[in-house]
């Protein structure tokens, strides 16, 4: 049996230490929800980082998780799962919060069960390849950053693209030049048209660019597609998938070899696995991704990435911009994020501290 006994929340906007440009903004902070539950046996945490692709605010948010209080407080249920499926009844939308208490949930279950999440679902693997994002930065500054994170052991970056094109090769040239063991994907954000996304997939293959990731609007999953078909080099859907039905259509509708996953965009642990499953029946590769978040919701996502077979390599970096982050628990050694020994999602937070 589970009652949840308590639910509380504190928001912190959590300075970055470089700004993250993007084809479309510049983001100088980033907020996130942290959640604590308590059961009759344990402590549970989670988190939510609203942004404009789940179409959540730091408010609403905190409306969602106010309505899930009062749902659940007190009230006794058989497991997890049948609050997680309470919620999925009684709120449609609003990911992030949703994502907050699922993981959460999960965070219980694992230190009652005085294991690892990742051990809980199967994983024998305990780390991964890390990709670490460039901005959207001038030439020099690229390579700068190239230069600083391949001196630090990492192996594989993640450029900002999707302003100009041209430029866009000339940065990737430049630090290509400077590195070349180094795997380099290209994040365009939404940013090219199908034209500039079709001639930049031409040069950037040539230049050993591993994949492209949303190189054109979300909603052109035809002109995806015909980029699919085209053979170029790998396409991967960020934008363009948020729930499980996106990911279902992907069987009969191929627009994308790859698939970022977020436990921000999916709604947390419960629906990033069954998404990933239906990633795996398409045939697309999965790369779990996080938006601008803290340890915290970055340990879930790399517990789901370590138990999911179809992810080589994830892309779990934000928390390596946060100026102060207020949660510890992970380590990186030779680029690979490794995940906590200790029970649940192995996360320290300091929540007496923001
Ligand atoms: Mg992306």
């Amino acid at each position: 049996m589970l009652c949840i006994k308590t639910l509380e929340w504190k928001i912190a906007h959590i300075p970055r230490s470089l700004p993250l440009v993007t084809s479309h903004e510049a983001e100088y902070t980033s907020t996130n929800i942290f959640l604590r539950i308590e059961t009759d046996d344990a402590i549970g945490y989670g988190s939510a980082a609203p942004t404009d692709v789940t179409g959540e605010t730091e408010q609403t948010v905190c409306a969602t998780l106010e309505s899930l209080r009062d749902m659940l407080h007190g009230k006794t249920f058989t497991h997890a799962f049948d609050v997680l499926g309470r919620m999925q009844e009684a709120i449609a939308g609003h990911p992030s919060a949703k994502a907050a208490l699922d993981m959460a949930l999960f965070d219980c279950l694992a230190r009652l069960e005085g294991k690892p999440l990742f051990r809980l679902f199967g994983a024998q693997r305990d780390r991964l390849p890390l990709f670490v994002t460039i901005p959207l930065v001038d030439k020099d500054i690229s390579v700068d950053i190239a230069n600083r994170l391949i001196a630090g052991g990492f192996g594989h970056l993640k450029m900002k693209v999707g302003n100009n094109y041209r430029e866009d090769l000339g940065r990737i040239e430049a630090v290509r030049r400077q590195h070349t063991q180094a795997v380099i994907a290209a994040d365009a954000n939404q940013g090219y048209s199908r034209t500039q996304a079709h001639d930049f997939c031409l040069a950037a293959e040539k230049l050993g660019v591993t994949f492209v990731e949303q190189p054109i609007a979300k909603e052109d999953t035809k002109g995806m597609r015909a980029l699919v078909e085209l053979h170029i080099l790998p396409i991967v859907a960020d934008e363009a998938l948020l729930t499980f039905e996106d990911a279902a259509a992907l069987e009969q509708n191929p627009y994308a070899n790859g698939v970022t996953l977020k436990l921000m965009k999916h709604g947390g642990i419960t629906p990033n696995r069954s998404i990933s499953a239906a990633c795996e029946r398409a045939g697309c590769f999965t790369l779990q991704g996080c938006m601008g978040e803290s340890q915290l919701s970055i340990a879930a996502g790399l517990h789901c990435a370590l138990a999911d077979p179809n992810s080589t390599h994830v892309d779990l970096d934000s928390f390596l911009n946060l100026a102060a982050d207020p949660c510890s628990g992970l380590r990186i050694e030779n680029g690979t994020l490794i995940a906590p020994a200790k029970p649940g999602l192995g996360i320290d937070v300091h929540w007496d501290d923001f």
